[in-house]
């Protein structure tokens, strides 16, 4: 069989305002019109300053939200209390509201949202709810999809 070439999957975890870009002068965070020393538009930036990368990144650069999260919470798993020591440790960064189910809103992508769970078992387990909720998601989806609602 002839090996079909593999189309780029869409990638939900994506954070999605990685792909909106801001018109020129304006801060891809936080909308205000960045202004030079004479007042006027500065239209060869996009970020106002550095607060507003960061604030960018800790969403759509899953290295930086997982060291946010890490400081934020001393390592400790939500689920079951136990502290990691280190960043290598067998952690995993858990979006309790789960990304799959996010269709574009940004809101899951909220640091918020974010928490550590150990690896094995606690978010195992957690990846097993959130792959049964969103089948019976996607289900429904579908059936509202044939009824042409
Ligand atoms: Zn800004
Ligand atoms: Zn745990």
């Amino acid at each position: 069989m002839p090996r079909r070439q593999k189309q780029k999957a869409f990638n939900y975890r994506e954070y999605p305002a990685k792909h909106y870009m801001s018109a020129p002068g304006i801060c891809r965070w936080c909308n205000k019109e960045i202004l030079d020393h004479l007042g006027e538009l500065n239209k060869k930036k996009n970020w106002c300053n550095k607060a507003c990368v960061t604030q960018y990144l800790l969403r759509a650069d899953p290295k930086m939200m997982r060291q946010h999260v890490f400081f934020r919470d001393k390592g400790q798993c939500e689920d079951c209390g136990h502290v990691w020591r280190y960043m290598s440790d067998p952690w995993e960064a858990d979006h309790r509201l789960p990304l799959v189910m996010a269709f574009g809103d940004l809101s899951y992508w909220e640091p918020d949202n974010v928490r550590i769970l150990c690896k094995d078992p606690c978010h195992k387990v957690k990846t097993k709810e959130d792959n049964a909720l969103f089948k019976v998601a996607a289900k429904r989806y579908r059936c509202e999809e044939a009824d042409g609602g």
